[in-house]
């Protein structure tokens, strides 16, 4: 299954916050086979959420999205999903069940459009905080706030799938330029899926579908290696 993500917020540009949504997504996702194909950082702006979640939604078999949902003046993502797909924002009886059933909030004083969402969308429930989440066709809009973004991609996980490969780092002890006939050796030998990150040492990501290829072609590689 191929996914786009779509993260939302003005601060996500500048670098106040750290872009800690996508790189746990990208994680969850690769655990269970799915695979991240992109990842766009958007402002908060309606034309720009919706031009970037309309691309995706076409290009990409699923989209995840998140940042912007919640009731403040700066939260347009939903507004900007909605018009991804051409649909207005209407008031939501399965939204306005779940304030009404929700202790944090005062159901009385619901402000106008607080149980808005894209029309014929699917509710998804906030286990951590309050502002819901919603399924519009292939695109999930999950929340910005880290915990309450990972408990509501928890509840649809299994709605992303696809093949999960094993995975083993080796960590070695040179300078990347040293390894390139190594890593072309165990690419050719074991055909393993290769990725080399240099930093203090550089670190050796060998992947395939069958753990005992992995298993082998990490041994292989440790023995051509100087490991760290
Ligand atoms: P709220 O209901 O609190 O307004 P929200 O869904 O509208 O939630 P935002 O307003 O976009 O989310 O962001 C809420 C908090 O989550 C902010 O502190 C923001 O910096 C953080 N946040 C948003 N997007 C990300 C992201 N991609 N990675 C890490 N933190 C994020
Ligand atoms: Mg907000």
């Amino acid at each position: 299954m191929q996914v786009g993500l779509v993260t939302v917020g003005d601060e996500l540009l500048v670098g106040d916050t750290e872009n800690t949504n996508a790189s746990w997504l990208g994680a969850r996702l690769a655990e269970r086979g799915a695979s991240v194909e992109r990842v766009v950082v958007v402002p908060d702006v309606e034309d720009a959420i919706a031009e970037e979640v309309s691309r995706f939604a076409d290009r990409f078999d699923a989209v995840l999205v998140t940042g912007g949902v919640g009731p403040t003046h700066d939260d347009v993502t939903m507004d900007g999903v909605a018009a991804a797909f051409d649909r207005p924002m209407a008031e939501h009886s399965d939204a306005l069940t779940y304030f009404q059933n929700h202790d944090t909030y005062q159901f009385d004083n619901l402000t106008e459009g607080t149980a808005d969402l894209p029309s014929g969308a699917r509710l998804l429930e906030n286990p951590v905080g309050v502002a819901p989440g919603a399924v519009v066709e292939n695109v999930y809009v999950l929340p910005g706030v880290p915990d309450e973004m990972k408990g509501m991609f928890d509840s649809v996980a299994d709605e992303f799938t696809g093949t999960a490969t094993s995975v083993e780092f080796v960590h070695v002890d040179a300078p990347e330029s040293s390894l390139v006939e190594a890593l072309e050796a165990v690419r050719d030998r074991f055909d393993v899926t290769v990725g080399s990150y240099p930093g203090d040492s550089v670190r050796v990501k060998l992947q395939h579908e069958d753990e005992a290829v992995v298993d082998e072609a990490a041994d292989w590689f440790r023995e051509h290696v100087d490991e760290a």
